[in-house]
């Protein structure tokens, strides 16, 4: 039998390599708190702003000719793009609530863009899996050189879509062509229309994906920085030296206003990344 790990809450059999529990956050050089600074105009109440800042950064500075991200289109859909200039970024600004198939065609478009130095931004597994490609690149026509940043936001994980709206639509009346935006809070998921309702997330976890009830990393472990909100604070945590200099020169530069991250603050990083790998250590447990 699995031992049990009582760091979070209850007790759980111990299903994830130890090291999960013991470095939950992954390995980093610095955890900052970052906001907007006065050289980006992103406008009010977009959540994340810090990371967009940083993005119109390695552009304006020409470290990546291109950064791969996701962009609300209207209500709950999204899609891919690549933006090329400050402008483009800015559009991209905000929170993301699904997973969108951007890896797929990660290839063609980097081609069709004939982008040379890219940054991604993506959720934890989907940089995990870049991350994988550039370090074991295995095919000739491999496109993972091209790759030079991957910036994973926290994730708590995604929904499928069809029954969780079915289920608002069914306990919160809320007509689901009205909805205009899903925010992601620390604690829930806000659903924006000529009716708002907040879901706590303990109340819709059945409806998470399978996978992302296995998935064990919140803060996205192999990225180079990664970015989320804790306390209604954006988070920058730089995982390598370089990454940690570039964060402190958009901050020279004017991009991004940081502060070191205090002990509080990480402590609560450290609870959600835990309390994650419980979650996944439970159902995997479940599954055996
Ligand atoms: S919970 Fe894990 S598997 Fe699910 S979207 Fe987030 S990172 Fe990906």
């Amino acid at each position: 039998m699995p031992e049990s790990v009582s760091t979070c809450n209850k007790e759980v059999p111990e299903m994830m390599p130890s090291w999960y529990l013991k470095n939950p956050i992954g390995e980093y050089v610095g955890i900052y708190l970052a906001e907007v600074s006065e050289k980006v105009n992103i406008g009010e109440n977009v959540s994340g702003g810090a990371i967009t800042a940083f993005l119109c950064y390695l552009i304006d500075e020409n470290f990546v000719d291109g950064v791969i991200a996701a962009r609300k289109t209207k209500g709950l859909e999204g899609e891919v793009i690549v933006a090329k200039s400050k402008e483009e970024i800015i559009k991209t600004a905000g929170s993301k609530w699904q997973v969108l198939p951007f890896t797929s065609k990660l290839k063609e478009t980097i081609e069709n863009e004939d982008l040379k130095k890219i940054a991604i931004v993506g959720l934890p597994c989907q940089i995990h899996f870049l991350r994988q490609m550039k370090t074991f690149p295995l095919l000739e026509m491999d496109f993972s050189h091209r790759i030079d940043f991957l910036i994973s936001l926290f994730c708590y994980g995604t929904f499928a879509q069809e029954s969780i709206l079915n289920y608002i639509k069914e306990k919160y009346e809320v007509e689901i062509s009205s909805i205009k935006e899903v925010k992601i809070t620390p604690k829930a998921l806000k659903f924006i229309g000529e009716k708002t309702v907040e879901i706590p997330f303990e109340e819709i976890t059945g409806y998470l994906q399978i996978g992302c009830l296995l998935c064990p990393d919140y803060t996205g472990t192999s990225s180079d920085i990664s970015a989320g909100i804790i306390r209604d604070k954006t988070i920058i945590i730089s995982r390598n030296k370089r990454a940690d200099e570039m964060i402190k020169d958009a901050a020279s530069m004017k991009y991004i206003k940081i502060s070191e991250a205090g002990k509080e603050i990480i402590k609560r990083i450290e609870e959600e990344s835990i309390r994650k790998i419980n979650r996944a250590s439970k159902h995997i447990a479940d599954l055996l």
